[in-house]
């Protein structure tokens, strides 16, 4: 495996520098609180991008306040960079770093995961039976990866069998890797695509056909190839700007999209992937499948009584979340950020970034008593890696309005510095957001 190719200098790097400092200063100016002397018991459940930057931002605006955070998981994951891992940018040590590191030391983190929720009785039970009582919950579970869905899938066959995700973990991210250089040498049909389901970053299975584009042409073998990206919908993406202009860029590097194609089974030995289609069940044949798998609530969360009833997130169990003040439909004393949000878009690191100051803030109001401010706007952010060394920064926001951080960056247009913020900017500025500075 090679992780060779880079394309930065001091001046770009510079240039990239300039743009984080530009990003972090902006984000300053959004929702603020003031620090308060209340002494709630406050319970963050899931410790991911959203509970870690939650729980660091109530430690510091409530100093007496007590703040448990929940959560098995040992090892922090920056996920967006798992991409990068695929495209042999990033090693899959670059990710993965330990929870406890980014923890303020007044916050109690119990090892173990929610297994109930109980919002009337104002508590949680953990996995080994541990009953929480809390004034105030925030709910940051993220979302479940569901390949067992997919009849004749196993996420044990991640890595083989021509099977890739680059979601699944680091580790199957590098698999990602090699599987992309084994399929284009021994040449075959590959898919790529997306779930029905709502999904984290959108744009990352898109990112994916392309960076496997790019390195197919630069080995010279691309002719041995053919590329189909399956997508439910009648758009590879739901902001329609950006739908036209990868569709273009899809056109342009001969990727066949099949429109209506909604996986719901696959044969692993016989290499054959079955959709659903307006008119009927329809197989492929692949040498080499990208698998991005349905997403949904985590059990835990939907099988308790915090999801929408009704609607079209009621489903998959997405939490009923005010979309503008993150504050839970019926229950006033839960906030919710990041991908368990039951609000339209969203779910990105990005969009984490914005939401947590929401919610911080109105959750203070609300212990306070006072009215809630802050609104958040939808922002969701995806740098389109479209090859190597080429990205477009989309950003936008609930109405799929495009809502550019740099007036002089053209959204739609690839560009090196799209592809320098990803690969060098975004990851500090991760960082920065779980210790609740930006
Ligand atoms: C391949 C890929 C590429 C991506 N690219 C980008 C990108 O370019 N830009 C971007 O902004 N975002 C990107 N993202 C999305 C981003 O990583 C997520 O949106 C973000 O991590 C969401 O944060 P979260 O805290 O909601 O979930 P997570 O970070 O996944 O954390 C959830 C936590 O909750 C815990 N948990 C689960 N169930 C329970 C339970 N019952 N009790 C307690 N804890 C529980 C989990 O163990 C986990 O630690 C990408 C993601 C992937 C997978």
């Amino acid at each position: 495996m090679s992780f060779e190719r880079t394309h930065t200098n001091v001046s770009r790097r510079d240039l990239v520098r300039l743009l984080t400092a530009t990003v972090a200063a902006a984000s300053f100016g959004g929702a603020s609180a003031q620090t308060s002397t209340a002494k709630p018991r406050i319970v963050v459940a899931g410790a991911g991008a959203a509970g870690v930057s939650m729980a660091s931002r109530l430690s510091k605006l409530l100093p007496n306040a007590t703040v448990t955070i929940i959560d098995a998981r040992k090892e922090h994951l920056y996920q967006p960079g798992f991409t990068l891992i695929a495209a042999g940018v990033y090693r899959p040590g670059d990710v993965v770093d330990d929870t406890a590191r980014h923890l303020p030391r007044s916050v109690k983190w119990v090892q173990e995961h929610v297994a109930e929720f109980d919002p009337e009785g104002k508590s949680v039970t953990t996995t080994g039976g541990q009953k929480i009582a809390y004034d105030f919950l925030v709910v940051t579970t993220g979302l479940k990866l569901d390949y067992e869905s997919i009849e004749g899938m196993d996420s044990k066959l991640i890595g083989r069998e021509g099977i890739a995700s680059v979601y699944a973990s680091p580790q199957s991210a590098a698999a990602c890797f090699s599987q992309v250089a084994q399929f284009y040498d021994k040449g075959g049909i590959g898919l790529f695509g997306r779930p029905r389901t709502e999904m984290k970053c959108a744009g990352a299975p898109l990112k994916f056909a392309m960076l496997a584009d790019d390195r197919a042409r630069t080995a010279g073998k691309r002719q041995n190839t053919k590329f189909v990206y399956y997508t439910p919908f009648t758009n590879v993406f739901s902001v329609v700007p950006v739908h036209h202009r990868v569709a273009e860029i899809f056109k342009r590097q001969d990727i066949d999209v099949a429109y209506d194609h909604d996986l719901t089974s696959i044969d692993p030995v016989r290499k054959i992937a079955r959709f659903k289609t307006p008119v009927g069940t329809e197989e492929m044949k692949y040498d080499f499948l990208h698998l991005v798998p349905p997403q949904r609530a985590p059990d835990a969360v939907r099988n308790s009584p915090l999801p929408w009833k009704t609607g079209a997130l009621a489903a998959d169990g997405w939490v009923e979340t005010n979309r503008d003040t993150m504050q839970h439909g019926r229950y006033p004393e839960i906030f919710v950020v990041g991908d368990i949000a039951g609000v339209p878009r969203g779910k990105t690191a990005a969009s984490v970034k914005w939401q947590a100051p929401v919610a911080a803030a109105n959750l203070m109001s609300v212990i306070d008593g006072k009215p809630m401010r802050e609104t958040y706007n939808g922002y969701t952010s995806c740098p389109m890696i479209t090859a190597i060394g080429k990205a477009m920064l989309i950003e936008f926001d609930y109405a799929g309005n495009l809502t550019p951080s740099f007036s002089f960056i053209d959204p739609l247009q690839e560009n090196w510095i799209a592809w320098a913020m990803k690969e060098q900017a975004l990851k500090p500025m991760y960082y920065a957001m779980l210790s609740g500075r930006v």
